[in-house]
């Protein structure tokens, strides 16, 4: 699969196979490190070191995170020891570390082995992933938690018991195939419900129009942000919904709302 993405001019890219093989041995490309607050699911509000990895070759639409597709010249390499450094440097008191995407699993036989040595080193490793690729059995030694996002493959593929599953809504979605899936763990998993925020609009520049392409662009704006509202009120509606009649967590996007990543 080929994936290219618009970057600016300066910026080199390739495709996501040719940074698997750019890839040196026992390391992951990683996409950032940063030190935030986790703004969803059942550890919303914890401190956490989040380690974004690179490639997914899922490619959803709504993705929020197209960005680790690309594979640009300042994507970095680390091995057990180099990221373990790195995530101490942004924080020595914070024992939580979220491996995240893209999709984490595309990289799972060093992934594990990295895991493993910061586990090792008194870190909560808590993994997200799509379940698109299987979650190897043995990943449940090395992490603290493991959250579970289906997305364009249901069921998702597992080995390694699931701690969390978060489940994206619509307000037209058909729940019946989650229900069937969660009610496998009998309630020794955690539900996360998140409605599906619409991205932002982005408007063109209105500079330069006459008066009558004006008023013709903002009729267009107060349409598309009516249709954008409605659409997230009845996603939202759908998530209540879903929460008052099965117990299951709400899980809005808190860092949205914080405006941190
Ligand atoms: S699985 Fe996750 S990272 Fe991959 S395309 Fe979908 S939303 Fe994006």
């Amino acid at each position: 699969m080929k994936l290219k993405l618009k970057t600016s001019p300066s910026e080199t890219v390739e495709t996501q196979d040719e940074l698997v093989k750019r890839i040196p041995q026992d390391s992951i490309a990683v996409n950032e490190i940063f030190y935030s607050i986790q703004g969803e699911g059942r550890h919303a509000g914890v401190p956490m070191v989040f380690v974004r990895l690179n490639v997914c070759h899922v490619g959803c639409k709504f993705c929020d995170t197209k960005y680790t597709w690309q594979t640009i010249s300042h994507n970095k390499f680390y091995d057990s020891n180099s990221l373990l450094e790195a995530i101490k440097k942004l924080s020595l008191r914070c024992p939580h570390v979220c491996i995240t995407g893209g999709e984490p699993l595309e990289q799972a036989e060093v992934l594990y082995k990295i895991c493993k040595h910061l586990s090792a080193n008194r870190l909560k490793v808590h993994l997200e992933t799509s379940g698109s690729m299987l979650i190897p059995k043995e990943f449940d030694e090395v992490c603290h938690w493991i959250v579970c996002s289906p997305k364009k493959f249901f069921p998702p593929n597992f080995e390694a018991p699931i701690d969390e599953v978060k489940v994206l809504v619509t307000a037209n979605q058909d729940l019946s195939k989650v229900r069937n899936f969660i009610s496998k763990f009998r309630n020794k998993v955690w539900v996360s419900i998140q409605p599906i925020e619409p991205d932002p609009p982005v408007f063109g520049n209105p500079d330069g129009l006459t008066e009558p392409e004006l008023i013709a662009y903002w009729d267009d704006v107060k349409e598309i942000r009516v249709r954008e509202e409605t659409i997230w009120l009845a996603n939202r509606q759908k998530a209540l919904d879903i929460c008052k009649s099965t117990g299951w967590m709400l899980s809005p996007q808190m860092h949205k709302y914080f405006n941190i990543r």
